[in-house]
């Protein structure tokens, strides 16, 4: 019986998720027969929480361990050198492009962008900057999203009933049958013809609710830079997801 169980690796664990903030971490069990406890580590992006399990320790025990652990993979995400807070001297791409957030003094008063020095500043008091900026790229994100969806709901030909921006992690946008769009905040973040893309691709399901043919025929009658787009939304997609709120 012993040198059958020695033959037969055991089965590997199912993997889970773990929600912290808004990110969605994968957990991933590994059987360990040398280990002695429960350890838990984040992976080098911060995008995996990697736990390894002892002989004899069940799925159901590891999977509470790491829920026990929440506020330690808290702290070390909100650390972790791949995430960028919305805090001075940090920098987040601007319609594609970096930009250094940075504190204008404690005096009240708009949020301006200094595009040939690519720099956000943001005036009022030190710890509302965050939030103002959040705010503030959320309100941006709104109207560069309405006037994409206006040009090519004319250029379609078809209406929309309201717009709405999201934190969505799963997707950049959507389009309900009664004709509403919703898209994702993020988008201030991605370079503008990607923006429109997804403008483009939303309200192209107001006359097609699926992806068919004639609903990419629709697409690219009136985005030519869809392709482009949609490739770079694979390769850098994730990475506005290090933006965090
Ligand atoms: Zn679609």
């Amino acid at each position: 019986m012993r040198r059958l169980e020695r033959l037969v690796a055991p089965k590997p664990l199912e993997p889970s998720t773990i929600l912290i903030g808004e990110q969605m971490l994968q957990v991933v069990f590994r059987r360990h027969a040398q280990a002695r406890r429960l350890v838990l580590r984040l992976s080098m992006h911060g995008t995996q929480v990697q736990v390894t399990v002892p002989k004899g320790v069940s799925r159901a025990r590891a999977l509470e361990f790491t829920e026990r652990s929440r506020s330690w993979i808290e702290t070390r995400i909100a650390h972790h050198g791949d995430n960028v807070l919305l805090q001075p001297g940090h920098r987040i791409p601007l319609r594609g492009v970096e930009h250094e957030i940075r504190h204008a003094g404690t005096r009240r008063g708009l949020i301006s962008v200094d595009s040939e020095a690519r720099v956000i500043l943001v005036p009022g008091e030190l710890p509302h900057v965050p939030r103002r900026v959040a705010d503030w790229l959320k309100a941006e994100a709104r109207s560069d999203l309405t006037a994409a969806t206006q040009r090519y709901a004319a250029l379609m030909d078809v209406r929309y009933a309201k717009i709405s921006i999201r934190d969505q992690r799963t997707r950049w946008g959507s389009c309900s049958a009664s004709g509403d769009l919703s898209y994702s905040w993020r988008l201030i973040l991605v370079p503008p013809h990607v923006l429109d893309y997804v403008a483009a691709h939303e309200v192209a399901h107001l006359k097609h609710l699926d992806h068919s043919p004639r609903f990419w025929r629709l697409v690219l009658t009136h985005c030519a830079a869809a392709s482009k787009a949609k490739a770079w939304l694979k390769t850098h997609g994730q990475t506005v997801h290090r933006v965090v709120i």
